[in-house]
């Protein structure tokens, strides 16, 4: 079976000659769920940028990036996208119709389902992100949890089998972390999660991956990774305290 997620030797520069990513390698396989860590400015976003074909700007046909199977190239980058469901890290970003409803259902709407599917994509999108019965309330008034699960509900409404988040619990209060992390433990996509968060890496992954400057440093089962106190810090990781007697797996 083809891996969800293929990336070979994948490398990319910013207009201004910043080396993002460098020879970045891995595959994800399916039903998997992977953190992936790493300090900031480390490639995490960008990385997840080229995972549905916003980067690079220019695709090109190199297969560096392969979803199920297929590279992203231009003609598949929309088969791509419906595959491959992005939370940006800011909800901000992706949040852009006045009602709840109606932003969950603007990525239905462009996969020519009737609108009586739309609207069943829209409710069950909102109960498994734990807002049923927000659709009608205004984006801009909800609070900093209910805008994430909102842009958890808008992809999930797509029905991707990949999910990828970039940094989900930042900016959340304890309870607002612990209810997100709930709804992302029932959902079955395949998942590639990029976060700080190493209480949610411990409860949710079963596999890491480290990028530090642009390059993969570690990639292995998330005991063993976090275990490792040498290379955790090395890489500007600190486990938290709380966690260190702590193997769920
Ligand atoms: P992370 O998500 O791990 O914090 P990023 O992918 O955001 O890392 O950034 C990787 C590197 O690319 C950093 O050096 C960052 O400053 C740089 N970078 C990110 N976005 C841009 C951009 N739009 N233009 C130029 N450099 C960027």
């Amino acid at each position: 079976m083809n891996p969800a997620i293929q990336v070979t030797h994948l490398s990319y520069r910013y207009h201004d000659g910043t080396e993002a990513l460098r020879g970045v390698s891995f595959s994800v396989t399916t039903g998997e769920c992977v953190g992936l860590l790493g300090p900031n400015g480390s490639g995490k976003s960008t990385l997840l940028l080229h995972l549905n074909g916003i980067l690079p700007e220019k695709l090109d046909a190199d297969g560096a990036v392969r979803i199920l199977g297929q590279p992203v190239t231009p003609d598949n980058v929309e088969t791509v996208r419906r595959q491959v469901g992005l939370v940006f890290q800011d909800p901000d970003d992706q949040l852009f119709c006045p009602s709840v409803a109606e932003d969950v259902a603007f990525g239905p709407r462009q996969l020519e389902l009737t609108e009586a599917e739309v609207k069943a994509r829209v409710e069950k999108a909102l109960a498994q992100a734990g807002l049923a019965g927000f659709g009608h309330r205004a984006t801009h008034h909800l609070s900093h949890g209910e805008k994430r699960r909102a842009c958890l509900a808008g992809v999930l409404a797509c029905e991707p089998s990949i999910l990828v988040l970039d940094e989900p619990t930042s900016d959340l209060d304890p309870r607002g972390r612990r209810e997100f992390k709930a709804l992302l433990r029932q959902i079955t996509a395949t998942k590639l999660i990029a976060t700080h968060d190493l209480e949610l890496v411990v409860e949710l992954c079963t596999r890491a991956i480290v990028l530090d400057r642009g390059t993969v440093v570690a990639d292995g089962p998330v005991t063993e990774l976090l275990d490792n106190e040498e290379l955790m810090l090395a890489h500007g990781l600190e486990r938290p305290h709380i966690l260190r007697h702590h193997h769920p797996h």
